[in-house]
């Protein structure tokens, strides 16, 4: 099923007329209502008249996380105060929060595109889902809870924290859908195994997974712990919050909902836009919105845009997954390191919990990389031996993706913090001096 073919299967010419006609709009919007955009464009010696199709994206200015700091806490809204309806916050996960205001419409939009993403996963009115990404200023919780209520399936708003009760909910009210982070999905598989449930007693089918970077050997722990399939979901707050893409039946890739948010990929160091199908920093247009409209917002995730049809018939354009942010990329010793990398490594052997900690210092001038992990509880062994050769076995296979070596450590299962939102695999202490 497909919430709304008109815009999901456009053909693409009139889709680029389209978004061309809405960035025409905005940028007039934007230069009459927002000083800061006026201000810029008049520097650049540019009027709203010299945008003239989707192609003209190039010739505005970019915005960045600084600039919503330094014009805290409404400087970039452009609608009235008197129809700003709802505000949010980003989690502020790299640093101080910003504020996000929303017009009745902008609201209507964002419902709309959460349904379109919940239908792709095949949610129907039949379902009943369970939100669980946190309620509040957030805008995870309240994003998902009224897409599943606008397409017309049960939303139970389960928001996080008291997870038994959550999965005696999940048991009872036969639950068949959820939306949360992937490490609280991996924790609730935790806890239904520790309550002597299994996930033959669950009616979970469809996950909606998102907020964080996940790998794809995550997605396949997660599917099989809980006995449904995963999908992915993103967005950030300050494009609007999760809905901005999705994954369809196909699982490869998401379907960005570029009638209302422009993607473009570029390249961080020079800004220059990047090639179809080289990762880069993800930038985004608002194409319709109204209360703090943006343009070109670098948001500083990492991925590549997609070519070619997908076999789901949707004709919008897809992105990879998220490697991680630029400000999660590690240069340890000279070399560029992602979690993402160290989680696809311990996910794929079998010994080990899907639970890890990276730990970065500096020693003696040198960077040092300790991976923490926790070993199954089937594996743990007495024999000093056995567990130096599961180190060794980890540590080449790091060494051979990551090019560096890192120290690794065995914890024992349970030892290491589980999430219920984002969960926080990286401690560098060279940060902390
Ligand atoms: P904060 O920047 O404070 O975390 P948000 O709560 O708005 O703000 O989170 C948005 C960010 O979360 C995105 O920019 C991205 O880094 C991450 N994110 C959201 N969804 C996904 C996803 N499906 N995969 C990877 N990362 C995601
Ligand atoms: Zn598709």
């Amino acid at each position: 099923m497909i919430w709304n073919p008109n815009k999901e299967c456009m053909p693409r010419e009139q889709m680029r007329e389209l978004q061309g006609k809405r960035l025409q709009k905005l940028v007039s919007y934007v230069y009459h209502n927002v000083p800061f955009y006026r201000h810029k464009m008049q520097e650049m010696d540019l009027s709203p008249e010299d945008i003239r199709s989707i192609d003209d994206i190039v010739k505005l200015p970019f915005t960045t996380k600084q600039d919503l700091r330094d014009n805290y806490p409404y400087g970039l809204q452009a609608a009235p105060a008197s129809e700003i309806v709802r505000v949010h916050a980003s989690s502020g996960t790299t640093g101080n929060p910003t504020i996000v205001g929303y017009t009745r419409r902008d609201l209507a939009i964002w419902s709309e595109v959460m349904s379109r993403s919940l239908t792709a996963y095949g949610v129907t009115r039949h379902d009943t889902f369970s939100v669980s990404y946190g309620y509040g200023l957030f805008t995870g919780g309240l994003g998902a809870h009224y897409g599943v209520e606008n397409m017309g399936a049960t939303v139970i708003p389960a928001s996080t924290g008291n997870t038994e009760k959550h999965l005696r909910l999940i048991r009872d009210l036969n639950i068949t859908g959820i939306a949360c982070t992937p490490s609280y999905a991996l924790y609730l598989a935790e806890v239904t195994e520790r309550m002597g449930l299994s996930k033959d007693d669950l009616s979970l089918r469809i996950g909606a997974f998102g907020a964080e970077p996940w790998t794809e050997n995550m997605r396949q722990e997660i599917q099989q712990r809980l006995g449904l399939k995963g999908y992915n979901l993103y967005g950030l707050s300050e494009i609007m919050g999760p809905g901005v893409s999705y994954e369809c039946e196909e699982q490869h890739g998401s379907h960005i909902n570029e009638d209302h948010f422009f993607p473009e990929i570029i390249d961080p160091d020079t800004l220059e836009p990047l090639p179809v199908g080289q990762t880069g920093e993800l930038v985004f247009t608002t194409l319709t919105k109204e209360g703090m409209p943006l343009l070109r917002y670098r948001t500083k995730d990492l991925c590549a845009l997609m070519e070619g049809e997908c076999p789901c018939g949707r004709t919008n354009v897809r992105m990879t997954p998220i490697m991680g942010r630029s400000d999660d990329m590690l240069i340890i010793r000279g070399i560029n390191v992602f979690p993402s990398q160290v989680e696809s490594v311990i996910l794929e052997m079998k010994e080990f919990e899907p639970q890890y900690l990276l730990v970065v210092d500096r020693k003696n001038n040198l960077d040092t990389l300790e991976v923490q992990v926790e070993v199954r509880r089937d594996f743990f062994s007495d024999d000093i031996g056995t567990m130096l050769g599961l180190k060794k076995k980890l540590s080449d296979k790091l060494k051979s993706v990551l090019s560096i070596s890192a120290e690794v450590k065995l914890v024992e299962p349970n030892s290491i913090q589980r999430s219920e939102g984002k969960s926080k695999r990286v401690i560098d202490k060279r940060k902390l001096v």
